[in-house]
């Protein structure tokens, strides 16, 4: 069984937004389409409170109950059957949609016999590169959505070194038109 998994598509993540990957609105399409392909639909999204460590990283962003936290207006949420909250309790920087703390993924997926966790969103760099590489260890076998991932930075060093670094730990790379 195969899972689609949405990381993280959330205004703060889109243009205009705190911490803005410049192509973020780009995927949203991309990802409504690729959707229909799937009978199970998940999606993670950061939900910080207020006052968070994760603050003296990163400018303010996705704080709970915020404009910013929101889904991008456009993305195709009917189909989701599961959101995955992470970041929330204060101290966790929460990048991996595996370090949710309303639902243990792993144990979702399993119940749901999934084997296979295809991940798309934002942003390429941090969210979707943890998420990916903590769903190739939990052992399902990972593909990254190229078209429907966006970076903070795109073409810079730190996007290559994602890419490299989810290819070494076995994440495959494949584009929406050849998800079947
Ligand atoms: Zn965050």
């Amino acid at each position: 069984m195969k899972a689609l998994l949405i990381v993280d598509v959330q205004n703060d993540f889109c243009p205009g937004g705190a911490l803005e990957a410049p192509k973020g609105g780009h995927i949203v399409p991309v990802i409504n389409k690729l959707a229909k392909k799937f009978d199970i639909v998940l999606a993670s999204r950061d939900d910080h409170p207020p006052q968070s460590d994760h603050f003296k990283k990163w400018p303010v962003h996705c704080v709970t109950g915020s404009e910013g936290a929101k889904f991008h207006k456009d993305l195709d949420t009917s189909k989701i059957e599961k959101e995955l909250l992470k970041g929330t309790d204060g101290k966790d920087d929460g990048y991996s949609a595996f370090e949710a703390k309303n639902t243990n993924l792993k144990e979702y997926l399993q119940s749901r016999d999934v084997d296979e966790v295809y991940i798309t969103g934002l942003t390429a760099e941090f969210c979707v590169k943890e998420t990916a590489i903590d769903s190739s260890r939990n052992g399902f076998r990972t593909y990254v959505v190229d078209d429907a991932v966006a970076a903070v930075q795109p073409d810079s060093d730190e996007e290559r070194d994602a890419y490299i670094e989810m290819k070494k730990e076995g994440v495959i790379m494949i584009k929406s038109s050849e998800v079947k």
